[in-house]
């Protein structure tokens, strides 16, 4: 079979048929690239732009990613804004895209940007990004939480948080809980106010708590999604570099229908499925000892397998996990084994 893997070059031949905003050059030309990558059928490429122009560049990389897709040999490709502009452009960077090397438009000075995503609320979408925050600040990184889920936030509970955000330099700054930095529109509203929202207000909060927080340089930042795949959805994953999501369900039918929606969003989107939680996944009776799969058992590992993503692993349904949550002390912090059954960190690191 002939080399399908295309040459820089050809990558660069395919965007100089990209009229850049102004529309006199096209974008290679015009110094917009900053850099192409090919790996493994995608074609990444980052596009230098500012803050004031990204509205116009979205157009741009939808062109370029269009141009890129049509390369012989590319089966994906994806195109980010990245907002340097002290770096002339330069030779790609091997870690574009999965490991954003490239800064991405938002969330720039975050490592890697990690999406806990489900298809339906109440699944513990949010118990597990809490969770998942914690322990890997607990391995030493520094670690951020975005509650993206702006219909139902929930990290002032989870994380026993009830004092407003102050300002400074115009700027909104992140709250410190459990040794992370976190931001939430459930901070700036009174605890149990309900939030309406029409659909534009709901990117401009996004955008708000994605560009004008204060967020330190971080090794990752953990976004809670709000559930669904709707247009916030897709504004997150199209506006950030997405180092990858994690898809948390419960083991019915129902609910893994909507998490296989929310998987293929992520596909076509390119943003790699880090794999798939089985959250509430039994019961076993505190008195008694007895299990109860109350909503069904081995369902999201299924379907897992079916898609050929990784199973993570399945959460039992605890009342502790739940108590600590409605706590504000979350279960990672003092009672982390609650979360870890099969496979178990031990079995993972064995296998
Ligand atoms: P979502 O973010 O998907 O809407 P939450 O994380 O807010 O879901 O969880 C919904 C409710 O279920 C919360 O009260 C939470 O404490 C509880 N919960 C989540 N996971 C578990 C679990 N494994 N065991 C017991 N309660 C859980």
């Amino acid at each position: 079979m002939p080399d399908q893997t295309p040459t820089q070059e050809a990558l660069l031949d395919a965007l100089r048929a990209v009229a850049d905003p102004a529309g006199r050059r096209d974008i290679v030309s015009a110094g917009l690239v900053e850099g192409v990558v090919f790996r493994d059928g995608l074609a990444e490429a980052a596009l230098l732009t500012d803050r004031a122009h990204a509205e116009a560049m979205e157009p741009v990389c939808t062109a370029a990613e269009a141009a890129l897709a049509a390369v012989p040999g590319v089966q994906r490709a994806r195109v980010v804004l990245t907002a340097h502009h002290d770096a002339p452009p330069g030779p790609p960077s091997p870690g574009l895209g999965h490991k954003p090397a490239a800064k991405p438009l938002l969330l720039a000075n975050a490592g890697a940007v990690i999406a806990v995503a489900s298809g339906k609320g109440g699944v513990g979408k949010s118990t597990v990004a809490v969770n998942l925050a914690i322990a890997l600040s607990q391995t030493g990184q520094r670690v951020g939480l975005l509650d993206a889920d702006v219909y139902g936030p929930s990290l002032p509970t989870l994380l026993g948080l009830n004092r407003r955000p102050e300002m400074r330099d115009d700027r909104i700054q992140t709250l410190s809980a459990w040794g992370l930095h976190t931001m939430s529109i459930g901070y700036m509203v009174d605890a149990g106010t309900p939030l309406i929202w029409r659909g534009p207000m709901v990117m401009g909060a996004l955008e708000q708590m994605m560009g004008e927080v204060a967020w330190p340089d971080l090794d990752v930042l953990v976004i809670d999604m709000p559930p669904g795949t709707g247009d916030a959805q897709l504004t997150i994953a199209q506006r950030v570099a997405l180092a990858g999501a994690v898809i948390v369900s419960t083991p019915q039918d129902i609910a893994l229908d909507d998490a296989r929606r929310g998987i293929a969003m992520f596909q076509h989107t390119n943003v790699p499925v880090l794999g798939l939680i089985e959250n509430m996944s039994y019961f076993i009776c505190p008195h008694c000892g007895e299990r109860a799969e109350i909503f069904g058992h081995g369902g999201a590992r299924t379907e897992a397998e079916r898609l050929g993503i990784d199973f993570l692993g399945e959460i039992p349904l605890q009342a502790e996990i739940r108590a600590a949550s409605d706590a504000g002390t979350p279960v990672a912090v003092d009672n982390p084994c609650l979360l870890y059954t099969s496979p178990s960190p031990r079995d993972m690191r064995r296998s």
